[in-house]
């Protein structure tokens, strides 16, 4: 039984798509616009230079790492790339400017009064309205954060999904959203994202895929903004979506709506550890799988 994942951890990352290229990924229209990945108005809360300056050599400072992990059945291969520029600096030509002037600038005009408070970590109450827009923003960054890079094996949203999104500004059904308070010490990625192919959900789903490109329809994606931690699963594959959970107390579960009001910041915050143990523990449970099978045989 052989497992396939591809797994990114991206601190920040060049565009690669270029002017002309492509189609809108929502409304599938052409006329892209380059767009920073993260708001301007969070640049501010991604400035990382400085708590990132003393485990990097000097030179370093400004710059970032993206690393890649390809897991097989017998290896991993691993690929680190140090890029130019801080994470904030991040941009991608993936949308069309009407998407990204109109129901966009709405979606992220309506997040704002509350997504500053939570990046802060301040008091605020997140009620279902409140959640419900949180948790389509959410969306939204995560399908445009997939296509930052042009690698396809990290894309795990259908453009009929993304379709879907666009007129219903709801999170996809297949998805799970959790947010936590988080204070960063040594932790380093800003957004990480692992994708798989899952072909099957019995026996967990470990089938590898037939020899052509690798199709994901499960992903996990993580992103820290300020304080916020923001932890996406998602999975076409409905018992791998039910059996996937976080590890860790202290997160609060935004969608499918959990509890309301949710009570910002919460009493827990969110260590390093919790955040690493988070942000991968899809990838470590695919790992964990896949090393098992091959003691077995
Ligand atoms: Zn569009």
């Amino acid at each position: 039984m052989l497992a396939y994942i591809l797994s990114r951890v991206v601190l920040a990352k060049k565009p690669s798509f270029t002017r002309g290229q492509g189609r809108c990924i929502f409304c599938g229209e052409p006329g892209l616009t380059k767009e920073h990945i993260f708001a301007e108005w969070l640049h501010p809360f991604l400035l990382f230079a400085e708590w990132l300056h003393p485990f990097l050599p000097k030179s370093d400072e400004l710059n970032h790492y993206d690393r890649t992990v390809i897991i097989q059945i017998n290896r991993d291969d691993v690929e680190n790339k140090l890029r130019a520029g801080e994470a904030h600096s991040g941009r991608a030509r993936v949308v069309c400017r009407k998407c990204n002037n109109e129901w966009m600038s709405v979606l992220q005009t309506e997040a704002k009064p509350f997504l500053l408070p939570l990046v802060r970590g301040e008091r605020i109450p997140l009620f279902i309205r409140q959640q419900s827009i949180l948790a389509a923003w959410i969306s939204m960054f995560v399908m445009v954060a997939e296509h930052r890079d042009s690698d396809r094996r990290v894309i795990a949203t259908s453009p009929a999904a993304r379709r879907a999104f666009m007129d219903t500004r709801r999170a996809p059904k297949h998805w799970k959203i959790w947010i936590g308070h988080y204070e960063r010490h040594k932790w380093v990625p800003v957004v990480a994202h692992s994708a798989a192919e899952i072909v099957s959900d019995t026996h967990d789903g470990m089938y590898a895929p037939p020899n052509r490109p690798v199709a994901p329809n499960t992903h996990a994606t993580t992103f820290v903004v300020g304080k916020l931690f923001v932890h996406v699963f998602g999975s076409t594959m409905p018992r791998v979506l039910r059996k996937q959970d976080v590890p860790v107390s202290g997160v609060s579960r935004l969608w499918p709506f959990w509890e309301s009001p949710i009570w910002w910041p919460p009493k827990v915050t969110l260590t390093d550890n919790d955040a690493d143990a988070i942000a991968f523990a899809f990838t470590n449970r695919l790992k964990g799988l896949r090393d098992s099978r091959l003691i077995e045989h």
